[in-house]
C-alpha cells in the first residue's frame, strides 16, 4: 500500500484495538490548504483520493487539487474517486450483471481468461423493484404478490443465482427482505470500513463510501456516508476498478436552524427543502447540511432528505457525523465493535459533530428556519411543485381548467363536479391491454385465488357484513362508487423515502387508528397499500397494535419493496379504468413516493400527490384530493358526526411513546440474520454454475446484448457526423422514463409484438423493468413511453416519429414507430440524431435509457441541458451529447424532421467542453450553421467517447494488463 504523502498513523479503534488512517489532519500540518475548512463531504472524498494516491490512477496532483478545494471557485477538474462498495438494485443490477456476462464471454472468445472480470470492491444487489400490487386489501396480498413475483421472474433470479456463485463479492440481498436504500440504511452501511494490511495487526481503516444504480442512494448521505446515484455503465466501471470521475464539487451549505413544528412531518420537511433548494439551482452541486436545526434531526429524518436529492437536483444532499449518527448505528443493532470504530474514526480525522455557523468555507449559503416548514403535498407532475395542505383543493381545480400548455388539464366548467356509478361487484372480463398480470395465477393454491377486486369491494373489517346490512342505503359500502375527477383512486404508503423513517409510519398507523375508532373506512374504489422498505417496519406496527388498524383501513401489507414508488402500481379494477377512459377522468394518487411525473404512478392516473404517509392515510379515507383538509371533513364517523383531520392527527408525544416501545436493536439483528434462508422460493430456484454463463436463446428475458460483438483491440477515431437524420425532437423534460419506461409494455408497441411473435402472452409480458436483461426488448422500448410527445408528429403521443428515407413520402416522411424508423434507418446506414429541451433525462438513473439510445443508431444527442447522470451514460455508451447555447432549441430553430445533419468539427484531439458546428440542411436545401457545446466533460470522457463507451474502453484496458496476453 503506497504512502504518498506519509500522512498513514496509528488511532484508538475503539474496544483495545490499534487502528491506522490516513489522517487529513496531518496533512493539513504539511501545508496542503485549510483542510479543517473544508465542507465534511469534500474531505470525506479527499481520503479516498489520499489513500488510494498510486501516481498512476489517483496521482499527487489529484490530492493537492482537491486539498487546496476553493469554495468560491472550485478548479475545474475531475477527481478519481475510488468507492469502498457499490449496491444495486435488481431493475440496474440484472443487466449490469449481464454486462459482466457478456464480458466473461467476449474475453472467453477471445482467447483471455473470463476469471480477469470480476467485481473489484465488494458489491451488494437487493432485489426490491420487481414486486407489483396485484393483490391487496386482504391478509393475503403479501404472499400472493410474492408468489407472482416468482413466477414472473424466475428466469432473472435464476440468472442472479449463477451471479451469486460467479463473482466472490457479489452479496444478494433476495426478494421480500426489503427496499435497496432502507437495507443500505439499516443493515448494509458500516459508516467506517477496514482492511487487513500486508503486515501483521495492521488494519486500515477508512470512510464508508459507495455508488448504487439508483438515484435515490444519496439517501445513505444522512448517516454521513458519501454516495450518490450513477448509471450502471459507471457502477459497471467502478465494480471493474475504475474510480467515479466527477468534476470538482461547489457544495452549497444550508444552516437548518428552529425546530420541527407540531404536526409536521419530516416529509413536509423534505417537500419545503426540495422546492427551496430546486430554485436554487442546486444541480451537480454537493449540498451539506449543518446547524444546530440539522443536530436536531434524527437520522432517519436526515435519510428522508438526502434521499430526495436527484427531486432538487444535487449530487448529494450530505449530512455530517455526530453523536445522532453513531446513536443510530447502535440503535439498527451494529455492534459495539463497529459503532466504536465509527466514532474513534471520525473523531481522529477531526470530523466529527454537526458544524456550526463559520466553521466551513461553503460555495453558497442558504438559511432554513425548520419552525417555518408547513404541512403540504407536491404535485400533480414535479416533486418540486408544493402545495400548502390547505392549498390542495384550489390548486387542483385550478389546474383542472387551466390550459394544457401551462400545464392543466384543460377540462370544461360544466364537467368538474360530475360523479359516474361504479359497480365494483361484477367485474367485466380483463382488457388485455391491461398492465398485465391480473389474471388467476395458475401457480397459486385455487383456495387462495381470491379476486383483488372482491378484496377491494369487500374491505377486510370483521363486521363488513353487519355494517353493510345496516346502511343500506349507502352505495360505497356494497362495493360501489362514484368518481369523478380529483378522486383518489391510488392511496400507497410506499417508498424508502419514507418507510425508513418510523416517526411517520407510526404516524399513518396512529391516524388510522383513530379513524377506525371512529368509525372511518375507505371507499372501495381506492386501491390502498402499505410496502415497507424493511420488514423491520411491520416489526414495529406489530408490536404497537397499529398494523391492525390499518389493516381495517386496507393498508395490508403488499410486498417488502418499491411497488407503486417504482410504478408497480398494478391494474385498477376495469370498470374504474373505463370510467376513466369514457369520461376522461383526471383521477389522483396519493403516494409517500419521491417522483410523481406523468405515468409513473399509474398509466391512467394524471394527478399524483407524493405526501407523508398520515396524510397519504387521510386522503384515502377523504377519497377526493379537491379538498381543503385543514377546514373540510374526512367524513362521517360511526355517529354521523363529521370528523377532520386535526380530529384523526396524532401529537408529536403519541409518535414518541410509540417509537420507544417499538424499536430494539434485537428486532434488526433477528431480521437481517440468515435472511437469505428465510426465504424458502428463493431457495428452491436452481442456478447452473460456472464462470461463463451459458447463454439460453429460449430465454425472454437474460440475452447477450450486442455490446462486445464486433469487439477488437483498436478503438476507432473520433470522427464527424454526415447525413445524419433526427430519429426525435423533444420538448422540456424528457425523462429516463420517457426514453426507457420501467412500466407496463403494451401489446400494439415494438416490444409487445416482438414479445407476442416470441409466443408470449400480453398477460404474461411483465414490465420493461423486468426484461432488462434482454436487449431486444429494450431496444424496441427506447422512446415507447405512451405519453412521449416527438414534435416530429405533432399531437401525437408515444413512441412514433418521421421516417424520410426510402419511401413514397419523402418529403412529409412516413410515420412509423421510432423502432421501426430506427431499424429502416440502419439498414441504409443513416446516423441519427436527438433534439431535446432543458433537462433532458431527468428522472432516475436508467443506464438502458442510454444503452437503447446507442442500440437505436443514435450517434448524438442535442438538448438544451442535460441531467447529470444521463448525460455521462451517453458518453459511456460512446453516444455524443451537445448543448445549444442558451436560448436556442430545436423548436427556437423550427425543426421539423425533415433537415438534414453535420457535425463538424469532430476529432481525435477534441476537448472537453469544445464548441462544434451543427450543420442544418433543410428541404430547400439552405444549410444554417448552429454553434453547439460538446458535453464531453472531462478527459476521460474523451477516452470513453473514443473507445465507443465505458466497457470496451474497460476491457481494452483488462485484456491489456492480462498476464501473458491472450491466447
Ligand atoms: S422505493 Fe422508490 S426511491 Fe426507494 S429504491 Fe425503490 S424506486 Fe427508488
Amino acid at each position: 500500500m503506497s504512502d504518498e504523502f506519509k500522512t498513514l498513523q496509528k488511532f484508538d479503534a475503539g474496544n483495545g484495538r490499534e487502528g491506522l488512517l490516513h489522517s487529513l489532519p496531518v496533512l493539513e500540518k504539511q501545508g496542503f490548504g485549510k483542510l479543517s475548512r473544508l465542507p465534511i463531504s469534500i474531505r470525506i472524498v479527499l481520503e479516498s483520493v489520499l489513500r488510494n494516491c498510486d501516481g498512476k490512477k489517483v496521482r499527487r496532483k489529484d490530492v493537492e487539487t482537491l486539498a487546496n478545494w476553493n469554495a468560491r471557485k472550485p478548479a475545474n477538474e475531475e477527481i478519481p474517486f475510488v468507492v469502498a462498495r457499490i449496491v444495486l438494485q435488481d431493475f440496474t443490477g440484472v443487466p449490469l450483471v449481464v454486462d459482466l456476462a457478456a464480458m466473461r464471454s467476449a474475453v472467453q472468445r477471445l482467447g483471455g481468461d473470463p476469471g480477469i472480470i470480476e467485481p473489484l470492491v465488494p458489491v451488494d444487489l437487493v432485489v426490491d423493484h420487481s414486486v407489483q400490487v396485484d393483490f391487496f386489501g386482504s391478509a393475503a396480498a403479501l404472499r400472493l404478490n410474492l408468489e407472482m413475483e416468482f413466477k414472473r421472474n424466475r428466469e432473472r433470479y435464476q440468472f442472479l443465482k449463477w451471479g451469486q456463485q460467479a463473482f466472490k463479492t457479489f452479496g444478494l440481498i433476495p426478494p421480500g427482505i426489503g427496499i435497496v436504500h432502507q437495507v443500505n440504511l439499516e443493515y448494509l452501511a458500516k459508516g467506517v470500513l477496514s482492511t487487513q494490511l500486508s503486515t501483521p495487526n495492521s488494519q486500515l481503516f477508512y470512510p464508508d463510501t459507495l455508488v448504487g444504480t439508483d438515484s435515490h442512494t444519496t439517501m445513505i448521505n444522512g448517516l454521513g456516508v458519501v454516495g450518490w446515484g450513477v448509471g450502471g455503465i459507471e457502477a459497471e466501471a467502478g465494480m471493474l476498478g475504475q474510480p467515479v470521475y466527477f468534476l470538482t464539487p461547489q457544495v452549497v451549505g444550508v444552516n437548518l436552524t428552529g425546530r420541527l413544528r407540531e404536526g409536521v412531518t419530516a416529509t413536509d420537511l423534505v417537500l419545503h427543502i426540495t422546492q427551496l433548494l430546486r430554485a436554487r439551482k442546486v444541480v451537480g452541486k454537493f449540498v451539506e447540511f449543518y446547524g444546530e436545526g440539522a443536530a436536531s434531526l434524527p437520522v432517519p429524518d436526515r435519510a428522508t432528505i438526502g434521499n430526495m436529492s436527484p427531486e432538487y437536483g444535487a449530487t448529494m444532499g450530505y449530512f455530517p457525523v455526530d453523536q445522532e449518527s453513531v446513536n443510530y448505528l447502535r440503535a439498527t443493532g451494529r455492534t459495539e465493535e463497529q459503532c466504536l470504530a465509527f466514532e474513534n474514526y471520525f473523531r481522529a480525522q477531526n470530523m466529527f459533530g454537526m458544524p456550526g455557523e463559520g466553521e466551513i468555507d461553503y460555495s453558497e449559503g442558504v438559511k432554513v428556519d425548520l419552525g417555518e416548514v408547513q404541512p403540504s403535498v407536491a404535485g400533480p407532475k414535479r416533486p418540486q411543485d408544493r402545495i400548502d395542505l390547505p392549498a390542495l383543493g384550489k390548486t387542483f381545480r385550478t389546474l383542472l381548467e387551466a390550459p394544457v400548455a401551462d400545464g392543466g388539464y384543460g377540462k370544461k366548467n360544466g364537467e368538474l363536479g360530475a360523479l359516474h356509478l361504479v359497480d365494483l361487484n361484477n367485474s367485466p372480463p380483463r382488457d388485455t391491454d391491461m398492465p398485465s398480470t391480473d389474471k388467476a395465477d395458475p401457480g397459486i393454491d385455487p383456495g387462495e385465488e381470491l379476486d383483488k377486486f372482491e378484496m377491494v369491494a369487500n374491505r377486510p373489517t370483521p363486521d363488513t357484513a353487519q355494517e353493510l346490512e345496516a346502511s343500506p342505503g349507502d352505495p360505497f359500502h356494497h362495493g360501489r362508487s362514484q368518481i369523478g375527477h380529483g378522486s383518489v383512486l391510488i392511496a400507497a404508503i410506499t417508498s424508502c423515502t419514507n418507510t425508513s423513517n418510523p416517526s411517520v409510519m407510526l404516524a399513518a398507523g396512529l391516524l388510522a387508528k383513530k379513524a377506525v375508532e371512529r368509525g372511518l373506512r375507505v371507499d372501495p374504489s381506492v386501491k390502498t397499500s402499505l410496502a415497507p422498505g424493511s420488514r423491520v417496519v411491520t416489526d414495529y406496527l406489530d408490536k404497537t397494535g397499529l398494523q391492525r388498524y390499518l389493516d381495517k383501513l386496507g393498508f395490508n401489507v403488499v410486498g417488502y419493496g418499491c411497488t407503486t414508488c417504482i410504478g408497480n402500481s398494478g391494474p385498477l379494477h376495469p370498470k374504474i379504468e373505463k370510467a376513466i377512459n369514457d369520461y376522461d377522468l383526471i383521477a389522483a394518487s396519493v403516494l409517500s413516493g419521491n417522483r410523481n411525473f406523468e405515468a409513473r404512478v399509474h398509466q391512467n392516473v394524471k394527478a399524483n400527490f407524493l405526501m407523508s404517509p398520515p396524510l397519504v392515510v387521510a386522503f384515502a379515507l377523504a377519497g377526493r384530493v379537491d379538498v381543503d383538509l385543514s377546514r373540510d371533513s374526512i367524513g362521517k364517523d360511526k355517529n354521523g358526526k363529521e370528523t377532520y383531520l386535526r380530529d384523526l392527527w396524532p401529537s408529536l408525544h403519541e409518535i414518541r411513546e410509540a417509537m420507544q416501545s417499538a424499536l430494539t436493536p434485537e428486532t434488526f439483528r433477528k431480521l437481517y440474520r440468515d435472511f437469505a434462508n428465510q426465504n424458502p422460493k428463493w431457495n428452491e430456484i436452481p442456478s447452473s454454475a460456472g464462470e461463463v454463463y451459458q447463454w439460453d436463446e429460449k430465454s425472454d428475458y437474460i440475452h447477450e446484448p450486442p455490446f462486445f460483438k464486433h469487439f477488437s483491440m483498436e478503438p476507432g477515431h473520433i470522427a464527424e457526423i454526415r447525413g445524419a437524420r433526427a430519429l426525435g425532437i423533444f420538448g422540456d423534460s424528457v425523462t429516463t422514463d420517457h426514453i426507457s419506461p420501467a412500466g407496463a409494455i403494451k401489446p400494439t408497441s415494438p416490444a409487445g409484438q416482438y414479445l407476442r411473435s416470441r409466443g408470449i402472452k400480453p398477460e404474461d409480458f411483465n414490465s420493461y423493468g423486468s426484461r432488462r436483461g434482454n436487449d431486444l426488448v429494450m431496444t424496441r422500448g427506447t422512446f415507447a413511453n405512451v405519453r412521449i410527445k416527438n414534435l416530429m408528429v405533432p399531437g401525437t403521443e408515444g413512441g412514433v416519429t418521421k421516417y424520410f428515407g426510402k419511401t413514397d413520402a419523402k418529403d412529409k416522411g412516413e410515420v412509423m414507430s421510432i423502432y421501426d424508423a430506427a431499424m429502416r434507418y440502419q439498414a441504409d446506414a443513416v446516423p441519427l440524431m436527438i433534439f431535446a429541451g432543458h433537462e433532458y433525462g431527468t428522472g432516475s438513473s436508467r443506464d438502458w435509457a442510454a444503452k437503447g439510445t446507442r442500440l437505436l443508431g443514435v450517434r448524438a444527442v442535442v438538448a438544451a441541458s442535460f441531467e447529470r447522470i444521463h448525460r455521462s451514460n451517453l458518453v459511456g455508451m460512446g453516444v455524443l451529447p451537445m448543448q445549444f447555447a442558451d436560448g436556442t432549441s430545436g423548436q427556437s430553430l423550427g425543426l421539423d424532421g425533415s433537415e438534414i445533419f453535420s457535425v463538424t468539427g469532430l476529432s481525435d484531439s477534441i476537448q472537453s467542453g469544445q464548441k462544434v458546428t451543427l450543420e442544418i440542411t433543410g428541404r430547400d436545401g439552405k444549410v444554417r450553421s448552429v454553434p453547439v457545446t460538446l458535453r464531453i466533460d472531462t478527459p476521460i470522457e474523451i477516452d470513453y467517447y473514443r473507445h465507443g463507451g465505458i466497457l470496451p474502453f474497460v476491457l481494452r484496458q483488462l485484456l491489456t494488463q492480462q498476464p501473458g496476453g491472450l491466447r
